[in-house]
């Protein structure tokens, strides 16, 4: 009978499963089971209720116009429990010397849409807003290869527009160092932009005179998340493959090693000493975990995923009383320039960004440290995170309380950072993986870090395994399995 292995049970190992199991209807008898290391499903999507709050650990929302978040929602038959941010909470602020400024309302992408909020804020200096305008004038890169996301702003829209605005932006996204990240491997629209367009503000008016008159979007837009957060999301992926005889799903299941012979079968080895045999294996792990287990099958590969780095992040869930907050709270949160050397990266005021999260007298925020060479967070005490959380929210925001709730999430080597060469490393990879058919990767190393990149990357491993398996199957002159469309 065959049997497919997905390791990993976060998202893209879930979205791996569902998709095998829609095609696997199975019945040609092929088995899937999904080993998960923990003793829960969902890998960094984590939603718990504490007094009465709604706290999200891990991600809070789901990026719509990328379609293969919403559409699981909707194959889920969750589309009724979609919830979008508040529409009064609208816009977020940057910290800049101790005080929170708007970002210009029409600030989407990294170039500005509406001219009024953008000449008026008071984010920029007079030549820093000039220097945008002037982009318009630039040529393009004459030369094609690898660009920094910081180079390639720099270039574009001046040094001050990059520090002060875009790089905190994008730092939300990978909370990732912009002068290593590669521009090609994280924001490959803006490069397409100025290739195409000859520059950033010539390919936006470009795009909104193509967007004009076309009709409005049917499904939802912007960032959203469901009724009981994203764990509605993993919990009803869990139900459905749970229901699904053909799909054993087994926790607290840490695979340890993996061979594989000489007909091109799969051995896994659990930490319990167990050996699961497996016709096709799918990674849906970390790349730092995905190389551990290449080790026994190819080293070449096990080097190229191991420098794939990963940087550590904690998020603090932290609540007071309503009236014991007295700046008033505008919008969804903020972010802080890297360049600020300030150890909180971004605040979320969650009882603003969605209705529902916190009681009416409670106000709810969530804190980010860490990141791209600051991953030392992860290992400092509990005391330690919280002082410097209350130090951060009292200077900001006045708040002087005690806090009602803490609670603190350590992630750690989990944000995938996609530095200079990552494409060529990922083709690479992608190269190695051929060599072995049945072998597949999904994941947040790869080709995108948000939750609708990783359950396409889970889809995408799904359906090159069953590629494989169907192929197999018509050699042997069997049943074939179907192959996706
Ligand atoms: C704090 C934070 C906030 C984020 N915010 C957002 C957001 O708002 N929106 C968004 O779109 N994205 C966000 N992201 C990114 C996104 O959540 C992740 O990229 C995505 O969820 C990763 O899913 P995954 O399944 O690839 O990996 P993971 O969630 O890491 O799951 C991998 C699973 O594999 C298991 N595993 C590992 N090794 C083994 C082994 N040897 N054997 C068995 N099991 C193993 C792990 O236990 C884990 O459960 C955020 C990430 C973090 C950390």
């Amino acid at each position: 009978m065959t049997h497919v292995v997905v390791i990993g049970g976060g998202i893209s190992g879930l979205a791996a499963a569902e998709r095998l199991a829609s095609f696997a209807g199975l019945e040609s008898g092929a088995r899937v089971t999904l080993l998960e290391s923990d003793t829960r499903l969902g890998g960094v999507i984590q939603t718990q209720r504490s007094d009465g709050m709604l706290l999200e650990s891990g991600p809070d929302v789901i990026l719509a116009a990328k379609p293969a978040g919403i559409a699981m929602i909707e194959r889920l038959g969750l589309a009724d429990r979609i919830r979008t941010t508040r529409p009064e909470a609208k816009g977020s602020s940057i910290l800049e010397r101790g005080r929170l400024l708007p970002i210009p309302d029409g600030m989407s992408g990294v170039v500005p849409t509406k001219v009024r909020p953008f000449v008026s804020t008071k984010l920029l200096s007079w030549p820093a807003k000039i220097r945008v305008g002037a982009e318009y004038l630039l040529p393009p890169r004459a030369m094609g290869g690898d660009e920094s996301v910081e180079s390639f702003i720099v270039r574009r829209l001046g040094r001050e527009m990059y520090e002060r605005l875009i790089e905190p932006l994008m730092s939300g996204i990978f909370a990732g160092d912009g002068s290593q990240l590669s521009i090609n491997a994280t924001f490959p629209q803006l490069v397409a932009l100025e290739r195409e367009h000859r520059g950033l503000v010539r390919g936006m008016l470009a795009t909104r005179r193509r967007q004009a008159g076309s009709a409005a979007p049917a499904r939802p837009t912007g960032l959203v998340s469901l009724e009981n957060g994203l764990g509605e999301l993993t919990g009803a992926l869990e139900r459905r493959l749970s229901s699904n005889n053909n799909i054993i799903i087994r926790k607290t299941a840490r695979v340890q090693r993996l061979t594989r012979d000489s007909a091109g079968a799969f051995d896994a080895t659990l930490a319990s000493g167990e050996a699961v045999h497996a016709d096709a294996v799918i990674f849906a792990m970390p790349a730092h975990a995905a190389s551990a287990l290449a080790r026994d099958l190819d080293g070449e590969l096990a080097r190229e995923l191991s420098e794939i780095s990963y940087a550590s992040t904690v998020t603090v869930n932290i609540a007071f009383r309503a009236a014991d907050v007295p700046t008033p709270l505008r919008g969804t949160g903020y972010t802080v320039p890297r360049i600020q050397g300030r150890p909180v990266l971004a605040c979320t005021f969650v009882s603003s960004k969605f209705a529902g999260r916190a009681p009416a007298d409670v106000a709810l925020f969530r804190a980010f440290l860490g990141g791209a060479g600051r991953s030392e967070f992860a290992s400092r005490s509990d005391d330690d995170i919280v002082s410097i959380v209350r130090a951060e929210l009292h200077e900001v925001l006045g708040v002087a309380a005690e806090p009602r709730l803490v609670q603190i999430n350590r992630f750690e080597r989990v944000m995938a950072q996609y530095n200079l060469g990552h494409l060529e490393r990922v083709a690479r990879i992608d190269r190695r993986v051929a060599t072995m058919p049945g072998l597949a990767l999904a994941g947040n190393g790869y080709r995108g870090v948000g939750i609708p990149d990783c359950i396409a990357s889970g889809q995408r491993a799904a359906d090159a395994v069953l590629a494989v398996l169907a192929a197999r199957a018509s050699v042997r002159a069997s049943v074939p399995l179907p192959v996706a469309s």
